[in-house]
């Protein structure tokens, strides 16, 4: 049986949070999702979560090389073996490059089928996203006041507590959390097109036609 292995790109707001979970559930392959690996590993002291810590406990970054070693860990675990979906790593070529050495070392001789999934969205939709979004103040349930109205305008229908607007939601915010995520990954997406393992999918529209791009890509 072949190995897949699959990477996940996107922007923030894209909807790939949504459709990952999903598709670990559809495919039964686990979603490693590295800002929560990183979390784990902190919380629960490993030995690259300490050293991780004493960094960010002086205010640093978290070198590449802690962090690929807990990415590693995660991967070489039984329920990787058929197949993972990673998410938030890489975010570089420099990144990418070390990606490639390690699954090398992980995989040896294994038949694998390794693709690059990048959730292509329109920029103006992804700001009326979050632009739009509410949520509710008690219970966390997230409205859009375009696309996912609340019935009672500015309470949740769930239990009509009042419905806020984060404060970094606005629109200087969101653009410059964007450019910034796309002048990090164009030359990923490049380096990714270049080895000829980049699938874009159009991640504009609804959830379910998302969905059908997102399973015939990674077929
Ligand atoms: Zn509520």
């Amino acid at each position: 049986m072949t190995k897949k292995e699959l990477v996940f790109l996107g922007p923030p707001a894209s909807g790939k949070g949504t459709q990952t979970s999903r598709l670990s559930q559809e495919l039964n392959f686990p979603h490693v999702d590295t800002g929560s690996l990183l979390r784990k590993a902190l919380a629960e002291g490993t030995p690259d979560g300490l050293i991780a810590k004493s960094y960010i406990e002086k205010g640093q970054l978290v070198p590449v090389e802690i962090v690929a070693s807990i990415i590693k860990t995660r991967l070489k675990e039984a329920d990787c073996a058929n197949g993972f979906i990673l998410d938030g790593f890489p975010r570089s070529t420099e990144q990418a490059e070390i990606l490639e050495k390690m699954l090398s070392e992980i995989d040896a001789d294994k038949d694998v089928s390794f693709k690059v999934i990048y959730f292509d969205i329109d920029q103006q939709l992804l700001l009326d996203r979050i632009i739009y979004r509410r949520s509710c103040a008690k219970c966390g349930k997230i409205y859009n006041l375009q696309s996912l109205k609340p019935q009672c305008e500015g309470l949740c229908d769930e239990c009509c507590s009042e419905l806020v607007q984060r404060k970094d939601d606005t629109e200087e915010i969101a653009k410059s959390r964007f450019d910034t995520y796309f002048t990090e990954t164009a030359p990923l997406i490049e380096f990714y097109e270049k080895k000829g393992v980049l699938t874009k999918i159009d991640a504009n529209g609804e959830v379910e036609e998302v969905w059908d791009r997102l399973l015939e890509a990674v077929k």
